[in-house]
């Protein structure tokens, strides 16, 4: 019986020992958020609920979510580092939905590793290159004008996710401050309901 008991007892010890080293890989994961856009050939082809099905086997929350329609300001800036590729005019358009609807939904994901568990669910930025099992392998297209029609955007880096949901949000769009804040007195005109 006693032997049995410190066995029991080592086995406790033991069992706290493999908590501690299997919550290791977990300590080193990051916490990030990513900035993903149902383009507008995503919205036109009604294909928003099966994405946000894929994306949800993810584990990662939705902290952030609005109906946006792209202007020309918007498109260059959050296309910016492409400015110089030929297929940039069409891209500008293409985001601001002159080809389908003017319309892009616009999500900030948060959790674990969300950049890359994002990424690769959407998968590679070629629809004809990307895996057929991933958002862009199944719903995208290749057009005639060269454009990529891939129906969803995915911050690619830490950098890139602050610039692109700081671009697209502002803070208290967001239900987590996710970056810091200050507060600026501003004058301004805003629209209310009509009573
Ligand atoms: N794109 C394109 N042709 C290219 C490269 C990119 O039409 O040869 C479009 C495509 O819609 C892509 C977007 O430009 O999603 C942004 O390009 P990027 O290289 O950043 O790819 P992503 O990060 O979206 O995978
Ligand atoms: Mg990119």
């Amino acid at each position: 019986m006693r032997k049995k008991h410190a066995e029991t007892k080592q086995e406790a010890n033991n069992n706290k020992m493999e908590q501690k080293t299997s919550a290791l890989p977990e300590t080193k994961m990051t916490v990030q958020q990513t900035l993903v856009l149902i383009k507008p050939d995503g919205l036109i082809k009604s294909l928003t609920g099966n994405i946000l099905t894929e994306l949800s086997s993810t584990d990662l929350i939705i902290v952030g979510a609005k109906i946006v329609q792209v202007t020309r300001e918007l498109a260059e800036e959050h296309y910016q580092y492409l400015r110089e590729e030929n297929f940039f005019d069409e891209l500008i358009k293409y985001i601001m939905g002159e080809f389908h609807t003017k319309r892009v939904l616009a999500l900030v994901y948060h959790g674990e590793n969300a950049i890359d568990s994002v990424r690769k669910v959407v998968g590679a930025t070629d629809p004809e290159k990307a895996d057929p099992t991933t958002i862009r392998g199944k719903y995208g297209r290749v057009t005639r004008a060269g454009v990529f029609e891939n129906v969803v955007h995915a911050s690619e880096n830490k950098k890139e996710a602050e610039r692109e949901i700081k671009l697209w949000f502002r803070p208290e769009e967001l239900v987590y401050t996710l970056y810091p804040t200050e507060s600026k007195k501003t004058t301004k005109v805003e629209f209310f309901w009509k009573e």
